[in-house]
């Protein structure tokens, strides 16, 4: 079958691969669309995830061709995968923290086990409910392959937790920040602002719910806010409720630091894949909570609802479709902050 690999940084071969076979408990799934993550930019610049020959991709949706002893699916169903699989016997999976396993990480699809930059991909562990997930026909393949990163975005918002007259900031407007900024909105949250360079991805922010977008390279974040929520402690900074910081960069946490007000809440969720300076002083004079949003515990079925609803629709979350063989030209149009949302392939 086709295949895409990781070779080195920033070269990906399309390649023949073996066919992947299915024992019990797995299945292999004939990948319908395969969405490009930061994580595997993270992975084609660096190597991040990655070592020579690893097929990159997790967010992925497809029809099932093989599920030799896995109950409740069968073949020809179309799915979902929850890429990271928790091994279910670890004291965190015991607790529910699954996302939190701590021994999972051979096994996660598109890091340690082949991904879905190919054909047909396999499915290690498959157990419906908790790594498959049955898609509603209401949830077509474009939608499929975002259900694994909106439910990065969800988990963010649920940690976050803003309330009806909060004031929230996201900072970046990717895929993960537009998802932000959408179930902020179905959430209720009082104000919502995102700030990116980008035009198109701050005209998509204001499309999906934003209240105010900013654009960090012209204006001053820290300024904006403080005109929008009067200054914060001592006439310094602003009074934002809560900052979600979805960039990843020095720039957007030392923002985050800045705007945040007295006892507020910042939940990162970005990767930052290189280190950064800080001066913790300020979280510790704000008594601020800094909480980690890591991918997903039990969004999978919350998003695949949202989409079956109408609540959220996928299409305003795209900018580019290629097939599997031009996968390298995909993640040069992923790569492209300016131009690029969501970047599917298959
Ligand atoms: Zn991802
Ligand atoms: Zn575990």
């Amino acid at each position: 079958m086709q295949a895409v690999e990781w070779r080195a940084p920033h070269e990906l071969v399309v390649v023949q691969r073996p066919e992947p076979e299915a024992a019990d408990g797995q299945l292999v799934v004939e990948v319908a669309n395969c969405g490009i993550c930061g994580s595997d930019l993270h992975s084609y610049n660096k190597g991040f995830a990655a070592v020579p020959g690893q097929v990159l991709g997790h967010e992925f949706c497809g029809v099932v061709l093989q599920a030799p002893g896995v109950e409740g699916v069968a073949v020809g169903d179309r799915v979902t995968v929850r890429p990271l699989t928790p091994c279910g016997h670890c004291d965190r999976c015991l607790a529910g923290d699954v996302h939190l396993c701590e021994s999972s990480v051979a096994d996660n699809i598109g890091y340690g086990s082949p991904g879905a930059f190919a054909e047909r991909v396999l499915v290690p562990r498959a157990t419906l409910g908790e790594t498959v997930f049955v898609l509603p026909e209401a949830v077509d393949d474009r939608a499929g392959a975002l259900i694994e990163p909106l439910a990065v975005s969800l988990r963010a918002v649920r940690i976050a937790d803003a309330q009806a007259d909060d004031v929230v900031l996201v900072l970046g407007g990717g895929m993960i920040g537009l998802g932000v900024v959408r179930f902020l909105k179905l959430r209720g949250a009082g104000t919502i602002v995102l700030s990116d360079p980008s035009p198109l991805r701050r005209e998509r922010a204001l499309a999906l719910g934003a209240d105010v977008v900013i654009d960090p390279l012209v204006q001053d974040t820290t300024q904006e806010m403080r005109a929008l929520t009067g200054p914060g402690g001592m006439g310094l900074g602003a009074r934002v409720d809560v900052v979600i910081d979805c960039a990843g960069v020095a720039a957007a946490f030392k923002d985050a630091l800045k705007c945040v007000r007295h006892g507020g809440t910042v939940v990162l969720t970005a990767m930052y894949g290189q280190r950064i300076e800080l001066v913790p002083d300020r979280i510790v004079e704000k008594e601020l909570s800094v909480r980690g949003s890591f991918a997903y515990k039990d969004e999978f079925p919350l998003v695949i609802a949202a989409l079956a609803n109408g609540s959220v629709q996928a299409e305003p979350f795209i900018s580019h479709h290629f097939p599997l063989d031009q996968t390298p030209e995909a993640f040069l149009a992923q790569l492209d902050r300016e131009s690029s949302l969501k970047v599917l392939v298959g």
